[in-house]
């Protein structure tokens, strides 16, 4: 039997790709597509401006999209779990409604950074998980929230994880950051053409604090913030899908470059050795080119799932350099969220 699952903010930029991911889904079935009150009522054809390059089924297509409310979706048909593509400034009390009942996998950013919310990249930091019944038993909840980490943030943690076992001290990360990072219909096409905007709202905040809970340990009631130096400076490129980073890291050993990429390539985590569907086989890729990674050719690395690192350099300043990419809306949105529901149904919590 397949989970029956709810996609809050299905019409959007993410929406459509967790669409698109659970199309053939071996465990996981779309049950309940809702939206905003623009698209409420209609067909998911007509609601919704589908972006992406394939085709979805009529089956899909020809679902009514509900409005936003438990009443409504509990209405539209049987729901075992929801993840959340809401806008961050929605999501807030909308998705603490739901978690009473259900259990929510949020893409949005307004649980985060809550004491007892988990911030969760399964191959990074799956004992967080254990903030759940905390969770539960504190809010009286007998659904849950636990949310992935932004876009840009997921990446750059899948690869500083490996690099903690040569003691990591300060890092920092210039991103290039691609349009459908901003959502549907996202920066309008005057001010993206023939340029790049230097400041992306709340970003690079985001890449420091959110860094810092995923890389941080689990002590038994709360997550220990890792003890690192971040700086993050965040830009829009007109790039459509991927994110493009340059880190500098300062580690408290003085690996070689061949240690640190054997680190990156040998890196798997729970997913990879449960072998979950979306779990890509190297969480990591190390691109040996002196020209890579790029958007356009790295983006669909692992079905989109891997993080393409290259360029991995000594620096005179810092101790090493590398760049990393990722598909944003796959590994930094959808393909995330979809990989922590496998993961928690491996786990028994879904
Ligand atoms: P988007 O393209 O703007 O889509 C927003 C979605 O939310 C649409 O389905 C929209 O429905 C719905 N919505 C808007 N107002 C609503 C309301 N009042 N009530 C209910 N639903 C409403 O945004 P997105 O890029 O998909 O981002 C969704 C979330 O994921 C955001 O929190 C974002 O920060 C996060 N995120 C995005 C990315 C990315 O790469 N894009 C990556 C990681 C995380 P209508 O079509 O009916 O307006």
């Amino acid at each position: 039997m397949k989970r029956e699952v709810a996609i809050l903010g299905a019409t959007g930029a993410v929406g459509q790709t967790f669409v698109q991911l659970l199309e053939d889904h071996p465990w996981f079935t779309v049950s309940v597509l809702a939206a905003s009150e623009r698209s409420a009522g209609k067909k998911y054809r007509e609601a919704c401006s589908w972006k992406l390059d394939s085709e979805i089924s009529e089956e899909i297509r020809g679902m009514t999209v509900v409005q936003t409310d438990l009443k409504s979706i509990k209405e539209a048909g049987n729901v075992d779990f929801i993840f959340s593509a809401l806008p961050g400034n929605l999501a807030g009390p909308v998705e603490e409604e739901f978690a009473a009942e259900y259990p929510i996998i949020s893409k949005a950013s307004a649980h985060r950074l809550e004491e007892d919310v988990p911030l969760l990249i399964p191959e990074v930091n799956p004992e967080h998980l254990s903030l759940l019944p905390i969770q539960k038993k504190r809010r009286g909840w007998n659904g849950f929230i636990s949310t992935d980490p932004n876009c840009s943030t997921i990446q750059l943690a899948i690869t500083l994880k490996p690099l903690m076992a040569f003691g990591l001290r300060k890092i920092v990360v210039a991103t290039m950051q691609a349009l459908s990072g901003a959502g549907y219909p996202g920066v309008a096409s005057l001010d993206i053409a023939d340029n790049v905007i230097p400041y992306i709202s709340g970003e690079e905040e985001k890449i420091e604090n959110e860094t810092k809970k995923i890389l941080g340990v689990f002590d038994g009631s709360r997550v220990r913030l890792a003890n690192i130096a971040l700086s993050a400076s965040c830009n829009r490129v007109d790039v459509r899908d991927g994110h493009l980073e340059m880190v500098f890291v300062e580690l408290e050993a003085e690996p070689s470059i061949d240690d640190v990429k054997r680190a990156f390539r040998s890196f798997v985590g729970e997913p990879q050795r449960l072998k979950l569907p979306s779990a890509p086989e190297r969480p990591i890729i190390v691109r040996e080119e002196i020209d890579r990674p790029q958007p356009l050719y790295d983006r669909n690395a692992g079905r989109g799932m891997s993080v393409t690192v290259g360029r991995i350099r000594k620096d005179p300043i810092m101790t090493i350099k590398y760049l990393c990419l990722g598909h944003n809306t796959i590994r930094g949105a959808a393909g995330a969220g979809i990989l922590s529901a496998e993961f928690m149904v491996s786990k028994g919590i879904l």
